[in-house]
């Protein structure tokens, strides 16, 4: 029998709940934040790490920084049910600290099974974290808001809501970044 995406998605999950890749930060978290929203989107947004607010509920971006998501998304006329969000890291990191290299590192391959079950035509990283390691060498400060093509995906880098969050420069041209993906979707 053909597996769906989100039976798919729900082994991937148990693999990572299984293989335990990174046990101090499982320790310290309530939970595995493992993504949201539709298997079938035509955009998949990906995050950091889990804040608190994440940790607590059991999904991404659903604090402060994921309510000027929102916001940004319905501007260019999409919720959240339109699209699928996940984190490179899925457990909240102690204080909400960066993640380290090496947690980053153990997550990739299984982000990269996770963007390749679902198959979306746009992979927008949101803040340095994500665009290190699936487009590794660039600097967000030159490339945000342009489109890149790398190894089977078209990828759109990005400010991290929450860095723009309370940063006036920051927020507008995020915010005339993500104007720009209805129009990129569409030449893709
Ligand atoms: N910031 C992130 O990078 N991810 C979340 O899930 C929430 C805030």
């Amino acid at each position: 029998m053909v597996k769906t995406k989100q039976g798919l998605l729900d082994e991937l999950q148990a693999r990572i709940d299984d293989d335990d890749p990174t046990p101090e930060l499982r320790q310290g978290a309530t939970q595995l934040v493992f993504g949201d929203g539709n298997v079938d989107a035509d955009i998949v947004f990906i995050g950091e790490a889990p804040g608190k607010n994440e940790d607590e509920q059991g999904k991404p971006f659903v604090g402060a920084a994921g309510k000027f998501l929102n916001e940004m998304l319905e501007m260019i006329n999409l919720r959240r049910e339109d699209i699928y969000i996940t984190n490179i890291v899925k457990y909240r990191p102690p204080n909400n600290r960066d993640p380290l290299p090496e947690e980053k590192e153990k997550f990739l391959p299984y982000l990269q099974e996770q963007l390749d079950i679902i198959q979306a035509k746009l992979i927008v990283t949101l803040g340095r974290h994500s665009m290190d390691v699936l487009l590794p060498g660039l600097k967000i400060s030159q490339v945000h808001g342009r489109p890149k093509r790398y190894k089977d995906h078209v990828y759109l880098p990005l400010f991290h809501p929450a860095a723009a969050l309370y940063n006036g420069g920051m927020r507008q041209t995020l915010i005339d970044d993500f104007a720009l993906i209805p129009a990129i979707l569409k030449k893709i």
